[in-house]
């Protein structure tokens, strides 16, 4: 077959890839020894990604391999799965929600049902959102999301530390983000796992959102002694500049919302609002500022305009 045959054949068989296939391209990188992260896009869902857009993790040790996270779907569950095992033969032992979130979750399909464990409150909140979480990414990816459903981790996760093969694994239970974050944090190699207590590179996004708390929780972060760490969507960091990035966007989203309450703007002026030059540039920035908006702006103007004296 001459070349332009051959490039006529592999256009055609483009076309003929199911929606999202090319998202199954994982980016799977190796932080320390033994332990890898897969690095979702910095993009909203969409049908072209396939909801491959939150980073995940695993860990593995001679004793067992603890994952962090499962992706958005059953096929992005399955491709990670088949990453993971391409690189280690140990056993999966353990696979951490960090929280509720769907595209974070949606992958515990293809794990073992034994090995799911997360906090009892992400159960809990996986249990009666689950479902409308899997619709509405339905609606947003499409085909890519065929056959999966929630599956609500049977085990409860508790903050502890986790001695297996040679490494001191410490589970830390955090919130703010949402009602519950599982956080991991690898003593022995450094690497942190924040899931969306983190975000680089992208807006961070609020719809469960408590400020004050996630605010406690980056500061606890800030004092771990971690080499790398991968948050919940962007490039690995060895420093805290993620941290830093997802604290002045909270800040700055509280300090607008405060502000345009004293001030008696109304949710539709609000979301007209320009983005400040900071952000100007961060993927998402303006998508995310409008949901939080609409997560955020009620409850804010309620305490302000309840208080004579301010917040
Ligand atoms: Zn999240």
């Amino acid at each position: 077959m001459g070349r332009v045959g051959l490039a006529l054949v592999l256009a055609v068989a483009a076309l003929w890839l199911p929606p999202g296939a090319a998202a199954l391209d994982l980016d799977v990188r190796e932080v320390a020894p033994g332990t890898w992260a897969l690095i979702g896009r910095t993009e909203d869902l969409s049908p072209a990604n396939g909801g491959n857009i939150a980073n995940a993790g695993f860990i593995a040790t001679p004793e067992g391999v603890v994952v962090i996270d499962t992706s958005a779907s059953k096929t992005l569950g399955e491709a990670w799965r088949a990453a993971i095992e391409a690189r280690t033969r140990a056993p999966i032992v353990r696979v951490f929600n960090t929280h509720l979130h769907p595209d974070h979750i949606l992958g515990n399909q293809a794990f073992p049902a034994a090995t799911l464990a997360t906090l009892p409150a992400t159960r809990q909140s996986m249990r009666e959102v689950g479902e409308a979480f899997n619709d509405n990414l339905y609606r947003m990816v499409g085909e890519a999301m065929k056959g999966t459903h929630v599956v609500v981790p049977q085990a409860a996760a508790q903050a502890e530390l986790l001695e297996l093969g040679g490494h001191r694994i410490r589970i830390l239970a955090m919130q703010g983000h949402s009602a519950a974050d599982l956080v991991v944090f690898d003593e022995t190699t450094g690497v942190l796992f924040t899931g969306d207590l983190v975000f680089w590179q992208r807006a961070p996004t609020t719809p469960h959102a408590d400020l004050a708390r996630w605010r406690e929780s980056l500061e606890a972060l800030s004092a771990l002694p971690f080499k790398q760490l991968v948050p919940g969507h962007g490039p690995v960091l060895t420093d805290r500049r993620g941290i830093d990035m997802t604290r002045r966007w909270i800040d700055w989203l509280e300090a607008t919302f405060i502000e345009a309450a004293g001030a008696g703007l109304d949710m539709s002026e609000l979301l007209a609002a320009p983005l400040p030059a900071e952000w100007a540039a961060l993927p998402l920035a303006g998508s995310e500022y409008r949901r939080s908006v609409a997560h955020l702006y009620p409850a804010i103007e309620r305490r302000v305009l309840s208080s004579p004296t301010g917040p």
